[in-house]
């Protein structure tokens, strides 16, 4: 069942992005399910959560942050994240520098950017990302790497509105790519989930987020 509707998503993508299935709240089971159907890159939005499951799903699992990371608990999760999707400060890349140093790694970030009309939706505001990547202090993280951008979507049927925010962060994304930094290299762009993760690959997503497609709702 779960198999072939990875099976599907993956011959929807056909290669242009890669998908991160989202096992938020769902048991180790359905994840390993998942993982025997091939999937690799697991998103969870929770630190404990992840933490949980990490020691319990074999070990080329990519493990990949999706929520709001507090800097208290970059600590849990550094020895093994893959990806961490919602960088919005300094001060957390810092954090992340500094536990990735702990463990001799180099940990890829993306920074969430607020493209969504909604008020609780967390990230930066474009001004605010370009200031981040020019900031001075970037050239002594070198235990971190920002790999490009992630954004959420107002949740709506409103598909003219989501296409926009995703075509808005796709030419953020086009302008930031070119800066040449040790600590920067863009090459991912996260963005789309299951209403809307088509659309997001049309609109020049390499990374989708989907969840409650495959392992139905929360
Ligand atoms: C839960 C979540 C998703 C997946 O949402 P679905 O609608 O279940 O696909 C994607 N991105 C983030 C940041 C999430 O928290």
């Amino acid at each position: 069942m779960i198999a072939d509707i990875i099976r599907g998503i993956e011959t929807e993508l056909g290669g242009r992005a890669k998908l991160v299935a989202v096992t938020k709240t769902k048991p180790v089971a359905l994840l390993q399910e998942a993982y025997d159907a091939g999937c690799r890159l697991f998103g969870e939005n929770k630190v404990q959560e992840m933490a949980d499951k990490q020691p319990q799903l074999p070990a080329d699992v990519q493990w990949h942050l999706i929520g709001h990371l507090q800097t208290n608990k970059v600590k849990y999760i550094a020895s093994f994240v893959a990806l961490i999707h919602s960088v919005d400060s300094l001060k957390l890349l810092q954090e992340i520098n500094k536990q990735a140093a702990k463990h001799n790694r180099v940990i890829d970030c993306l920074l969430q950017i607020y493209i969504a009309d909604e008020e609780t939706k967390f990230g930066l505001s474009a001004d605010e990302a370009k200031a981040l990547l020019d900031s001075p202090e970037l050239e002594s993280l070198t235990h971190v790497r920002l790999v490009g951008l992630m954004g959420l979507a107002t949740n709506t049927d409103d598909e003219q509105k989501v296409r926009q925010e995703f075509r808005g962060l796709k030419q953020l994304y086009d302008s930031l790519a070119a800066i040449q930094r040790p600590t920067v290299q863009f090459r991912e762009l996260s963005m789309g989930m299951s209403g809307d993760y088509r659309m997001a690959v049309e609109e020049g997503s390499t990374l989708v987020r989907v969840g409650s497609a495959i392992f139905g709702s929360r």
